[in-house]
């Protein structure tokens, strides 16, 4: 892409309005716009992010077995009527009337809707396991809508839904969900930490909340330092396999949100060297409720036994929105954003020092031709402003590799390259440097 085609309304001046890191530099680097509050529009850089993160979350619902749909934002209010929270929602809920004066509402989200269509097609326990899962908007009226797109009022959500037969068979979906949500924040360079979640009227240990810390975060968390340091990536996991190994590892050390913090096993388990009080960003939950929704919607089997059985729930969402936000906490300076190269808008920044001279040109020209050929993506800077400026942005928009080309290097045939990470800088000749980035 060239910047002078693109639109990148990029700003040099503070938003007054936004009070943290990610908002500020959301806006500074043209990624959203607010429609209303809590309510946003993607410009194309923002876009992109978004649509990245999502399809990491997408191939690593996919690698459990999941299966996508697609559900309406749009629902009836009578399918909330039948698991009796239509009412106990409250205000949070966005509640709409059609011409006909039927009562709907903009989904905040999907355990009826999806409960309804198990129930309606899933007729034997050879059908079961079933995860269906979809990456639809949801909308909650927050009383407060604040950090833009981190607690917005329309926000995108993954949410996945098990059907299992039995109990057990429902532990081996959870920890399936448990496994697949640490791989995907780690694919993102996030180190997200499983704290138990309050399991309400249920009862039982199988909520978990998935946090990653951040000075910015909206509640106070403590856990283990260990968790810091471990790899998931290199474990080899086969969804098929017994998980509950990796499960107990992960739930092995202390880890809380300050609803379910208790000070005195914190200090009995963690030795003072390893104790991390901060705070943290939810950036996911899952959740193992049985019966709660089956039973209202008959979603019944017959059992191999020849008798019936209701089935067993569970769901699983990930903040998608709230995950572009959440990495810019995790990943920035005071020049703006850094992003990881697996969620960035594009891989490479291509800086030209002198747009409109004859060499430079040439060479950028031909560069951006071969990344493009090579699959490399690429957004060439190629507006005729001072390099000061070019590099103010290219820092703003964070984008992991920045290739400068200049007059003074060219007579020599190198080009610069600068990690935006380590802002180590190295010359190369041009085809050394075009290898480098895979081009
Ligand atoms: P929170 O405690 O942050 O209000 P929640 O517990 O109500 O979130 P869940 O119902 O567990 O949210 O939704 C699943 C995920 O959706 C959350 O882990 C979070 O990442 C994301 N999410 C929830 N509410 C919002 C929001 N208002 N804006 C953006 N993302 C949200
Ligand atoms: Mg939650």
């Amino acid at each position: 892409m060239r910047l002078t085609q693109y639109f990148l309304p990029t700003m040099k001046e503070t938003p007054s309005e936004a009070q943290i890191v990610s908002h500020r530099y959301m806006l500074r680097a043209g990624m959203i716009r607010q429609a209303s509050a809590g309510i946003y529009s993607w410009l194309p850089l923002g876009h992109r992010v978004l649509k990245k993160i999502e399809q990491i979350v997408r191939e690593e619902q996919d690698a459990t077995g999941a299966q996508e749909i697609l559900m309406p934002t749009i629902q009836s209010a009578d399918l909330w009527r039948q698991s009796g929270r239509y009412e106990d929602y409250g205000k949070e809920m966005l509640r709409i009337t059609d011409r006909h004066e039927r009562d709907m509402l903009y989904g905040p989200t999907n355990e009826e809707q999806v409960t309804e269509i198990a129930a309606a097609y899933i007729k034997s326990y050879r059908q079961l396991p079933k995860n269906l899962y979809h990456i639809q908007w949801k909308f909650r009226d927050e009383v407060r809508p604040r950090f833009g797109i981190m607690r917005g009022r329309e926000f995108l959500m993954k949410d996945a839904y098990s059907f299992d037969i039995d109990a057990e068979s429902g532990r081996r979906a959870y920890n399936k969900m448990f496994v697949a949500y640490l791989r995907t924040f780690a694919r993102m360079e996030l180190k997200a930490i499983p704290m138990r979640a309050d399991t309400g009227p249920i009862g039982g240990d199988m909520s978990h909340e998935f946090i990653i810390l951040a000075d910015t975060g909206e509640s106070a968390v403590f856990c283990h330092r260990d968790f810091l340091e471990r790899d998931v990536l290199a474990l080899d996991v086969d969804y098929e396999s017994d998980l509950q190994p990796i499960v107990d590892e992960w739930t092995g050390l202390y880890a809380a949100t300050d609803e379910m913090h208790d000070p005195a096993q914190f200090e009995r388990e963690v030795p003072a060297e390893s104790r991390v009080s901060d705070r943290g960003i939810e950036v996911g939950h899952i959740f193992f409720f049985g019966e709660k929704y089956s039973k209202p919607f008959g979603a019944i089997v017959p059992t191999p036994e020849g008798g019936e059985t209701t089935m067993q729930m569970g769901s699983y969402g990930i903040g998608v929105s709230r995950l572009v936000g959440a990495i810019i906490e995790a990943s920035h300076d005071d020049k703006g954003i850094i992003w990881p190269e697996a969620v960035a808008p594009f891989k490479v920044g291509l800086i030209n020092l002198r747009s409109g001279d004859d060499d430079c040109d040439a060479a950028c020209d031909d560069i951006y031709d071969k990344l493009n050929a090579a699959g490399v993506e690429v957004l060439y800077d190629d507006r005729p402003e001072r390099a000061g400026s070019k590099f103010a942005d290219m820092d703003l928009i964070g984008l992991p590799w920045q290739l400068v080309v200049g007059p003074r290097g060219l007579k020599n045939g190198v080009v610069e390259l600068k990690s935006r990470r380590t802002g180590e800088t190295e010359e190369l000749p041009v085809a050394v440097a075009l290898e480098r980035l895979g081009g």
